[in-house]
């Protein structure tokens, strides 16, 4: 059965109660330390397919070894690689710093505050110039660095959106970020962000959902299917 395409009003109403239903769960977000737009950038390449304590372990290690960007661009690519190895895929990411870092400077100074006074789809349209920055990270350098309202989709999201039918199934997440964008509350990305992490991580597990723990259950597709599905296999003929 083909799945069925909410409407954009639809799917507005949907968030912005699944947003009030996470705050009320979880609490308002905390704002964490924020780093210059630059860093951010190079602190998300080098979260790609790894966790935050990995990914920081190796941030903070070529922040020890190489103090300034510059030293960042000019690094020996194999003695960057190996500062970078707690992180993963040490090679490709420090190939891709230094990348970014030339690019940059070839433009001008060494920072991307610029980005700051552009509206957000300026800014994102930026960063995605750059070679290895997708949507996610663009929108990761947006909302956490520069303050924008910008709503990246990490695995997470992406499971429990998908699991809510607010996400078509199928939808592949390069679309589902350029989809969703426009039906996020105003001024709420950060919040509903850090919701739907903390409920993909809490709650709704990738392997097992906790739906019956679940505040969301209300407004989800994939327990009204699950649960519908139990009651009628509990009714005898
Ligand atoms: Fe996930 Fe279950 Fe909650 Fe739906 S009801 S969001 S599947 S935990």
């Amino acid at each position: 059965m083909a799945e069925e395409l909410l409407s954009d009003a639809a799917v507005r109403r949907k968030l912005g109660a699944v947003d009030r239903a996470l705050e009320k769960a979880y609490g308002p977000p905390r704002r964490r330390r924020r780093r210059t737009a630059l860093g951010s950038l190079i602190a998300t390449i080098l979260s790609q397919n790894t966790n935050d304590a990995n990914s920081g372990r190796a941030y903070d290690a070529m922040r020890a070894a190489f103090p300034t960007w510059l030293e960042v661009m000019n690094a020996d690519p194999g003695a960057l690689e190996d500062v970078l190895r707690p992180g993963g895929l040490a090679r490709t990411k420090a190939r891709r710093i230094q990348d970014i870092l030339r690019d940059i400077a070839a433009r001008g100074p060494l920072d991307l505050e610029y980005l700051r006074k552009l509206p957000a789809e300026e800014a994102e349209h930026e960063l995605l110039a750059f070679d290895g920055v997708g949507l996610k990270t663009a929108r990761c350098v947006l909302v956490f660095a520069l303050g924008k309202d910008a709503f990246p989709m990490d695995t997470h999201i992406e499971r429990v959106l998908k699991r809510l039918g607010i996400v078509p199934e199928r939808m592949v997440v390069e679309k589902a970020h350029r989809y969703i964008q426009p039906l996020v509350p105003k001024g709420r990305s950060y919040a509903l962000h850090l919701g739907l992490i903390a409920h993909g991580r809490r709650v709704c597990h990738a392997r097992t959902p906790a739906c019956a723990r679940c505040v969301l259950r209300r407004n989800c597709a994939y327990y009204k299917r699950h649960h519908m599905r139990a009651v009628a296999g509990s009714v005898k003929p």
